[in-house]
């Protein structure tokens, strides 16, 4: 038996951005001893790079606003297939979250009257965005880091220890969500500088570890989104829903290569900046479908009115779902009308001066001038799609954030699906994190709490599968001397191959035979990564990290590819050139991964897959929500006997 350090604790959050962070405030305020646990720097989380701004119908700059608008926002952004009480909590909660970071000391820009200032973002029909300039997910996470300290300096006051109740384990990476009878016992990690295991004992585990972005080439993710929140939650048995619903952002950076995916934020369209061909032509008039017609301007004129006069004029279609502007410039490219370097222009250097351009887009301003030697005061950006976020995720609770089928296991933020159904509006995962995030902490101190003292034991014979399974890339050679082996395979040839695969094969456009293609090669690289091999020892071994990260870009990238195949419609982030539609029928559809093997190892037949996929039927929407709606625009996303009943 393996000799690991335990801790015990009564919660353990998985994850420290903005729903990990608002999860472990929530429940160690609700009593209970809380550890987080990063595997990056503390403060480093990727909620770090948002930029544009958090959404929240606050009715600042527009009194038109409301959350029933931005619920209907919401629904329309993710094509209907959205977790409707996910949505309707979202848009109600989001107001009091962004006025109490404010208590907590963040720093909004204002509106000349003092108020918190709101920005345009595509899909949201007033300006709705709170923001710090384009840096407001570094301002988030200052507040959160900020309010943890201060609990922390409460608890020394009291106990003596400023650790005592809240607890971060930075810098160390969980492999295993333990169980005992089906529930959750705690997790099982390394700290990534040592290569020391070590086990934190906990009946309630939130998983905020945010998306799946690297298992794709081009993309806007950082190092830190290798799927393992998924992955983690599928291993313990919980189902993932709905993960072919992957978003591309319409803008990343084309050129140079090195910088390819970085993202280019949609406030640049919101604030002004405009879309434009090879031609010169503002081409989205072109791109604006039947169900958006009547919601967005016809002409260049009328599009640019809207921007002084909301109320009269209607919004210009670079404003469109960010799914419907990734399509029109691929459709562009595609038809020869692209950029030198395969995107297409965006433009604010002719609709801004200089100096506002600099003020409310610094961070675009440096990042084009220093990554890309661009003036963008000067010249238009070249801009593509990029891999950016996922809708998909853990399948929970609406109310409480519990993942379905795994008492004591809670997801939430990017991690989790739902809340966006096919396609997420830009700032709403900013305010999702919260929302959901504060949800995930309440019910998991809640449910630690109702236990008493009855709390599931860690399993020792876990523990020393999980610390076998994490040191077989040390013992790559021996795996391939196997009959069924080759020679040892390099992590990050394996990763290389599987991003182009997903890049290529189930990217933005996807076709039933590549689909099934990339099914194949995944199967070649599962088998090839039991075979991924490092060398050197466990202190600070990033070629190690990676070998067991592919295990969970591995099980990820099947549940996409699986569930894309099967979804024979395209919706929101999910684009079929053989089902190029939206088809009615597909609405009530909720497609679900699990994992094959429900002992929660992985599948003895690696070529046989891992996943099991099922479907099963949306909940009816709620009839006062549905009456939000006009009857002629349910028409367009409801099947017949929904609208029947
Ligand atoms: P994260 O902030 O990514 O945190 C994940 C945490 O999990 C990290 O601490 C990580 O270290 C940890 N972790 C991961 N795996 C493990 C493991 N195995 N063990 C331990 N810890 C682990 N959204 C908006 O609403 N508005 C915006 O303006 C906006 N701008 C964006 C700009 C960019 C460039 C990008 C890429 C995204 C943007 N988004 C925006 C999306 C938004 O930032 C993310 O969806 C959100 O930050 C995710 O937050 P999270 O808390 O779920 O995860």
């Amino acid at each position: 038996m393996s000799v690991v350090d335990r801790q015990e604790w009564d919660v353990v959050v998985v994850g420290a951005g903005g729903a990990g962070l608002r999860a472990a405030i929530e429940a160690r305020e609700r009593g209970a001893r809380t550890a987080v646990i990063c595997k990056s720097l503390f403060g480093k989380a990727h909620t770090v790079m948002a930029e544009g701004g958090i959404a929240a119908a606050m009715a600042n700059v527009n009194t038109g606003d409301n959350w029933q608008v931005h619920f209907r926002d919401t629904m329309r952004g993710g094509k209907f297939l959205n977790q409707w009480r996910m949505a309707e909590l979202h848009a109600q909660e989001a107001p009091q979250r962004v006025w109490e970071l404010e208590t907590w000391g963040a720093l909004f820009d204002r509106t000349k009257d003092g108020r918190i200032s709101q920005r345009n973002f595509g899909g949201h029909e007033y300006p709705r965005l709170a923001h710090v300039g384009d840096r407001t997910g570094l301002e988030l996470i200052r507040t959160l880091q900020q309010k943890i300290v201060q609990l922390q300096q409460e608890d020394f006051k009291e106990t003596g220890d400023y650790e005592s109740r809240l607890k971060v384990f930075q810098e160390c990476t969980v492999t295993r969500v333990l169980k005992e009878d089906g529930r959750v016992s705690g997790v099982f990690a390394y700290e990534r500088e040592s290569g020391r295991f070590f086990v934190l004992e906990a009946p309630a585990v939130v998983i905020s570890t945010g998306g799946i972005g690297k298992s794709f080439k081009v993309t806007s993710n950082s190092w830190e989104y290798t799927g393992d929140g998924h992955a983690l939650a599928l291993l313990a048995g919980a189902p993932l829903l709905n993960m072919e619903f992957v978003q591309f952002h319409p803008t990343g950076m084309v050129w140079p290569p090195s910088v390819k995916g970085i993202l280019v934020t949609e406030s640049v369209r919101g604030d002004g900046g405009v879309l434009r061909n090879s031609d010169g032509k503002r081409f989205m008039f072109d791109y604006v479908p039947d169900v958006f017609k009547d919601k967005y301007a016809e002409s260049e004129a009328e599009g640019d009115r809207w921007y002084d006069d909301p109320d009269n004029n209607r919004r210009p279609p670079e404003l469109l779902p960010r799914d419907e502007v990734a399509r029109a410039i691929n459709a562009e490219v595609k038809e020869g009308r692209g950029s030198p370097h395969g995107g297409v222009f965006l433009d604010v250097s002719t609709r801004m001066p200089a100096e506002v351009i600099k003020r409310r887009l610094p961070s675009m301003y440096h990042q084009f001038k220093e990554l890309a030697d661009v003036d963008i005061t000067a010249e238009a950006m070249e801009v593509g799609p990029t891999c950016h976020y996922v809708m998909g995720g853990v399948a929970v609770e609406s109310d409480t954030a519990a993942a379905r089928g795994v008492p004591g296991l809670f997801a939430a933020g990017e991690v989790a699906g739902g809340m966006h159904g096919s396609n997420r509006l830009g700032g709403n995962s900013l305010s999702d994190l919260l929302v959901f995030g504060r949800r995930a902490g309440w019910h998991a101190a809640e449910y630690t709490a109702g236990l008493a003292g009855a709390r599931p034991l860690v399993d020792d014979v876990q523990v020393d599968s999980a610390a076998a399974e994490a040191l077989r890339p040390f013992s790559a050679e021996a795996e391939s001397e196997e009959p069924s082996g080759g020679p040892p395979e390099n992590p990050y040839t394996l990763h290389q191959e599987l991003q182009q695969t997903m890049n290529d094969l189930v990217g933005i456009i996807r076709r039933e035979p590549e689909m099934k293609q990339a099914l194949e090669k995944l199967a070649e690289l599962r088998v090839r990564a039991r075979r991924a091999g490092v060398e050197g020892h466990r202190q600070f071994n990033p070629g190690w990290h990676l070998a067991l990260d592919l295990r969970n870009m591995l099980l990820v990238s099947e549940c996409v590819a699986r569930a894309a195949l099967e979804r024979t419609e395209s919706r929101g982030g999910h684009t079929r050139e053989d089902h190029p539609g939206m088809d009615r029928k597909w609405r009530r559809i909720n497609l679900l991964c699990a994992l094959a093997d429900p002992t929660g190892g992985l599948a003895a037949d690696p070529v046989r897959g891992q996943i099991t996929l099922t479907s099963e039927t949306t909940e009816p929407v709620r009839a006062d929500l549905l009456a939000l709606f006009d009857k002629e625009e349910l028409v367009k996303y409801l099947a017949e006997e929904e609208l029947y009943e």
